[in-house]
């Protein structure tokens, strides 16, 4: 069920595309088979998409940890699989998860056009989900992420760093004023549409700030989601799914 992520020996993780859950209407997927939307906000049924969340579940082999995400850069760190009903685990926009005594658990970003980007040490004793848009890039979710890594005793520059399908800089419109804003803090992420006017290159911006601190080991799933319909894209359809980056230790 998903589009596997390069993370390492010691982590497994991937994307989940559109097709392959039980959602319909504008849930479902590009050919009209049932969708994989795993998010309850969007409006879809929720009986659906607690059966589309059982397939990730059955996947990670516990319930996956959620993240009410905020656009912010605010790190929570996990050391348990979460219980039953109770698998979001506050208002953050990155989940870092230590493997311990009591499990190892796997951490979700849901998306649909922001940059899914997870994370692992070698050892896959520490992983990490993270959820990128505009704001979050501006705001730093990224180094703070990888400050926590640190802390937690992941050597940065050893990190394996997977960026999932995500909006491009061709697609990405946006008003100048607020591409300024952003590659003020991050001048990587200034970018023009395929159509001429000002538009944000998110994924250059992620790719600038891990490079800046030391990852080399980076993986780039080069798919814009708004060009491919093979994933969620809000800027495309509007009222749409979401599909997630998951990892957990291996
Ligand atoms: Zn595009």
């Amino acid at each position: 069920m998903l589009e596997p992520a390069d993370l390492g020996p010691g982590a497994r993780g991937g994307f989940t595309p559109r097709a392959g859950g039980v959602s319909c209407g504008p849930y479902a997927a590009a050919d009209g088979s049932g969708g994989l939307n795993l998010a309850f906000h969007v409006d879809d049924d929720e009986d659906r998409v607690i059966a589309n969340r059982d397939l990730l579940d059955r996947w990670a082999g516990h319930h996956v940890a959620w993240m009410s995400q905020r656009h912010s850069a605010r790190v929570r760190l996990v050391t348990r699989p979460p219980g039953a009903g109770r698998s979001t685990l506050g208002e953050c926009d990155s989940l870092v998860a230590r493997r311990s005594g009591t499990g190892a658990p796997a951490v979700a970003v849901m998306v649909a056009d922001c940059v899914p980007l997870l994370l692992a040490t070698p050892s896959g004793d520490l992983v990490a989900a993270v959820h990128v848009g505009r704001q979050g890039l501006a705001d730093g979710v990224v180094p703070a992420t990888l400050a926590t890594l640190a802390g937690e005793g992941a050597s940065v520059p050893e990190l394996y760093a997977s960026l999932g399908p995500s909006i491009c800089g061709r697609c990405y419109e946006v008003p100048a004023e607020l591409r300024e804003v952003v590659a003020a803090v991050v001048p990587a992420a200034s970018a023009t549409t395929a159509w001429g006017t000002p538009s944000l290159d998110i994924p250059a911006g992620v790719l600038a700030q891990l490079a800046a601190a030391g990852v080399r080991r980076v993986q780039h799933v080069d798919a814009c989601t708004r060009e491919d319909e093979r994933f969620y894209s809000f800027r495309r359809d509007g009222v749409t799914g979401r599909f997630v980056g998951v990892v957990r230790p291996a």
